[in-house]
């Protein structure tokens, strides 16, 4: 088959398996050009780890440490007549590249709230991975969330806690700069926004782990956050979504009295804003990271997820000093945050319009970074070759 982008608002509906697999391959050889990790994690869980943050989190450890994976996420298998998701292909060429070089990669396709993945989980840890893991990463982002115990369906919403805000945006299927206005949430939309996105599943894993045993004296886990600029707050941090990332600390807090008695820590990190399938639905977000990116590039600190989480794991996870906040958090996000950064973009903001648009803020970067993410325009990639869309993760039957 020959794959080409088909792009509806902020998704592609289709994705490439070969740019998949270059994209999955520009990462690996990006952390092999990088020293190897000292006392890096053997026996590491990643939940969410086809796309974005997870992925990444996925490729440090194991080709800067020589971990064993074991992923999980939620993709949609290719078949002869459609393609599958581009987290799909992401874990079929990482399972490949992992197993090449002799390490184990193991993966899970099903809902992570569910009791039934992390059972599977432990088996899988407990029979084919030596019974212990030293690291959970949890890096989910999803919309919706299946109660596990009754059965209720929670939907996360992006909306403010206050009254309605308007600000600037950008149409990323027209390239323009436009209005937009958000509208307050409920009270039951910000529990419910919570109940997907906090930390209560989180908890949950972190225990049936426990309780089955299978956590490593000394294990690590670690969630992902973000903060940002002041512009993005209302939709952001004081929004419903910042609700549920203040839960997400919460949680870490009690994860880590409830490791003590291992020796275990429980890291809020909070990440750099980027081009990810999750972030490109939230509103302003996408117009901000364009400034952003144009900003850092010229400043010679751009970094993607995987030189992101390549820096959470060497600087901070493994370095033995976290460096972390007045609040108990790891800032990764701190070159986006610095001061010249920041009031740069704040200065860009003021002004950005349709006519000033391609000039002060960086959409190339944008467009080109989200077609990546769909395995497009990938250099070395013939996209005019057929393509096998039934393509499959080798671990998954
Ligand atoms: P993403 O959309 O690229 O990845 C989400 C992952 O979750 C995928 O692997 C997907 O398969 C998996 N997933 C979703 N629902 C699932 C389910 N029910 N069961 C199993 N797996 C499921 O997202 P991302 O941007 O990498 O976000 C990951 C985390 O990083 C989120 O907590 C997000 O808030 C945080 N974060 C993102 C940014 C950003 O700018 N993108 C910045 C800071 C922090």
């Amino acid at each position: 088959m020959i794959v080409s982008p088909k792009i509806r608002g902020f998704i592609c509906t289709t994705a490439h398996p070969d740019g998949c697999a270059a994209h999955v391959q520009e990462q690996i050889d990006y952390v092999k050009s990088k020293p190897k990790l000292e006392n890096g994690p053997k026996n590491v869980l990643v939940i969410g780890a086809s796309t974005g943050y997870g992925l990444a989190s996925r490729i440090v450890p194991a080709f800067a440490s020589g971990a064993n994976t074991l992923g999980l996420f939620f993709e949609k298998p290719g078949s002869e007549k459609r393609t599958g998701s581009a987290g799909w292909y992401n874990s079929a060429a990482f399972e490949k590249a992992a197993t090449a070089e002799g390490l184990f990669a193991k993966s899970l396709n099903g809902d992570a709230f569910s009791h039934e993945m992390k059972a599977q989980a432990v088996d899988i840890i407990k029979n084919e991975m030596g019974g212990k893991i030293d690291l959970v990463v949890y890096s989910l982002a999803s919309p919706r969330r299946t109660d596990p115990d009754t059965g209720e369906v929670y939907k996360s919403v992006l909306k403010t806690t206050g009254g309605d805000y308007t600000n600037k945006t950008l149409n990323t299927d027209k390239g323009e700069v436009e209005e937009v206005t958000i509208g307050a949430a409920t009270p039951e939309e910000i529990e419910h926004t919570i109940k997907v996105m906090g930390g209560e599943d989180w908890e949950l894993w972190m225990n049936a782990l426990s309780d089955a045993g299978v956590l490593a004296d000394g294990v690590k886990t670690v969630a992902y956050s973000y903060i940002g600029p002041e512009l993005t707050w209302p939709i952001y941090t004081d929004g419903t979504i910042g609700q549920a990332k203040k839960d997400l600390e919460k949680s870490c807090a009690k994860l880590n009295e409830k490791l003590s008695s291992l020796s275990g820590e429980a890291y809020v990190s909070v990440n750099k804003a980027l081009v990810t399938q999750a972030s490109s639905a939230i509103p302003v977000v996408p117009l901000y990271i364009s400034i952003l990116y144009k900003e850092m590039k010229e400043k010679g600190l751009h970094e993607g997820c995987i030189e992101q989480i390549e820096r959470l794991f060497a600087d901070r996870l493994y370095s033995g000093d976290a460096k972390l906040d007045e609040a108990g958090r790891i800032r990764i996000d701190d070159w986006e945050m610095r001061d010249d950064i920041q009031s740069a973009v704040a200065e860009k903001w003021k002004t950005v319009s349709n006519e000033n648009f391609s000039e002060i803020a960086d959409f190339q970067g944008y467009q080109d970074e989200f077609l990546k993410l769909f395995g497009f325009g990938l250099e070395g990639v013939n996209y005019e070759a057929d393509t096998d869309p039934a393509t499959g993760v080798p671990s998954i039957a």
